[in-house]
């Protein structure tokens, strides 16, 4: 199983990748290809389920990488079938970090009208009160995850067919959902009703696909078609093409601004707009906010590049690599001892001497969570000769967890629910520390007013608090919502 690298006790963790494919000949290839380019939503196990008539069902699932798991054509073999669906994952919900083999989707039921295999994204927020009233009722749970709640709901319901079981199982789950998912011949995508987690819908000659970002499309050569509706259902079969639905009580949506700043990729396109341009743009409204006379502006790679870009071009301050990344990190260190853990990101970047030495620096970074990673990065660049650091944050201050699908530390160990930004900047030891604020975030975003107060146009809660969806599970365990 893939190591988490040094960053990963300071930055959120991406939550999930799903991905389905129906009409096209050999659908595990693509859909190993598709989950490949949605990895970065996930490396800590992956599964695939497929169906072809002479075989049935057949699935794979696996500890690790997509690469190091599903390119053998001896496992693609085994799973034959047009149709086929999904996921990778890092455990947002069940056993965090953790993952056992019996938590790796797709879960699969066999229901009176055949089987069924479901992917989600996201997290629900009554899982927890669902899990207890349906092991009550007799249910026998294999996993510890959340998602495994809607195949038991779609077991008791009394819908005709799948589909309907389906939508009738996600209107008694509250939280973040987005769910591809198959049967015999159908491939089913949803999203719930605020749009939280992102679901696209692409073309692949006569066949049809789903995916968590477009980049996955691109590597499988789809044409990217629309997203998915917040709210809304569609069942997709190569013969009678898509078909949609909004089965749930229309929401205004509140698409996760997180995706926009670090989750997705940068070459995929979010609401009609390219993730790597609003990034560029979060850079030129740090700019505007929070200017400050240096010699160089240089990102902390890879999700700082965009804003860096956007940083440099509004200020006129030259943009540099300061910071080099070392792309091989990923499975070098399978077992790290506490003496490499410690050597921290070091393992993973490398300063730019020649280029940071005299100089003062502007490091632009998507996030600070605890600050433990900013603080060493600061006193890399300082050993290497900078003469001043200032740091320029892509997002405003994480100052609570997210409980939508996202892993975030618990509220205390956010650095910004403790302290003030001056605090931050003093406790952080940089010359300066200024976040972008919500209403730059959101022009950034493309919304040229800012955030509308009454009614946000996104999901901003782990920088509000301002949860749009009741974290029914949290407060029953004591969280205490803003007041
Ligand atoms: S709380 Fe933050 S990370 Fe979670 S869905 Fe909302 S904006 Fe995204």
């Amino acid at each position: 199983m893939p190591l988490a690298h040094p960053f990963d006790d300071d930055k959120l963790k991406e939550e999930c990748g799903i991905f389905g494919v129906v009409g096209v000949a050999d659908a595990a290839n693509f859909v190993a290809l598709g989950l490949h380019a949605l990895q970065h939503r996930g490396q800590e196990a992956g599964g695939i389920v497929v169906h072809d008539a002479e075989h049935g069902f057949n699935s794979a699932r696996r500890m690790g990488y997509v690469r190091d798991n599903f390119t053998s054509a001896e496992l693609l073999q085994t799973l034959p079938g047009n149709i086929g669906i999904g996921h990778v994952r890092y455990s947002t919900a069940g056993n965090k970090g953790q993952t056992a083999i019996r938590d790796v989707q797709p879960f699969f039921g066999e229901f009176s009208m055949g089987g069924a295999a479901i992917a989600h994204n996201g997290n629900l927020t009554n899982a927890a009160a669902l899990r207890r009233d349906l092991i009550d009722r007799g249910a026998i749970f294999q996993s510890s995850s959340d998602s495994e709640c809607i195949i038991h709901l779609m077991a008791r319901s009394m819908g005709r067919n799948i589909p309907d079981r389906m939508e009738e199982a996600l209107r008694k789950a509250e939280g973040a959902f987005s769910v591809v998912a198959m049967t015999r011949t159908k491939l089913m995508g949803v999203r719930d009703p605020l749009g939280v987690r992102p679901l696209v819908l692409g073309k692949i000659g006569d066949g049809w696909a789903l995916s968590s970002e477009t980049c996955a499309l691109d590597i499988i050569g789809a044409e990217f078609v629309r997203e998915i509706e917040p709210g809304e259902m569609v069942v997709i079969s190569a013969k009678d093409g898509v078909q949609s639905h909004f089965p749930f009580r229309r929401q205004e949506p509140r698409f996760c601004i997180f995706e926009q700043v670090y989750f997705s990729r940068p070459d995929s396109i979010l609401s009609g707009r390219s993730v790597y341009e609003t990034r560029r743009q979060i850079g030129v409204e740090l700019a505007r906010e929070a200017p400050v006379d240096a010699d160089l502006v240089c990102p902390v790679p890879d999700s700082g590049t965009p804003a860096a870009i956007g940083f440099s071009h509004e200020s006129g301050i030259p943009y540099g690599m300061g910071i080099i990344r070392n792309q091989y990190m990923g499975r070098t260190f399978i077992e790290p001892t506490d003496a490499i853990r410690n050597m921290g990101v070091r393992l993973k970047l490398n300063v730019n001497r020649a280029l940071i030495a005299g100089k003062r620096i502007i490091l632009v970074d998507d996030s600070v969570v605890r600050g433990t990673t900013t603080r060493k990065i600061k006193d890399m660049l300082l050993d290497a000769g900078a003469a001043e650091v200032h740091f320029r944050i892509a997002s405003p201050p994480t100052a609570w967890p997210c409980f939508y699908g996202v892993d975030t530390p618990q509220r205390e160990k956010l650095i910004a629910a403790t302290m003030t930004e001056d605090e931050m900047r003093d406790h952080l030891g940089v010359d300066s520390l200024r976040f972008i604020s919500l209403d730059g975030l959101y022009r950034a975003a493309g919304h040229v007013e800012g955030r509308n107060n009454a009614c946000p146009q996104f999901c901003d809660a782990c920088f509000s608090g301002e949860y749009p969806i009741k974290p029914t599970d949290m407060i029953a365990k004591g969280f205490e919502l803003k007041s």
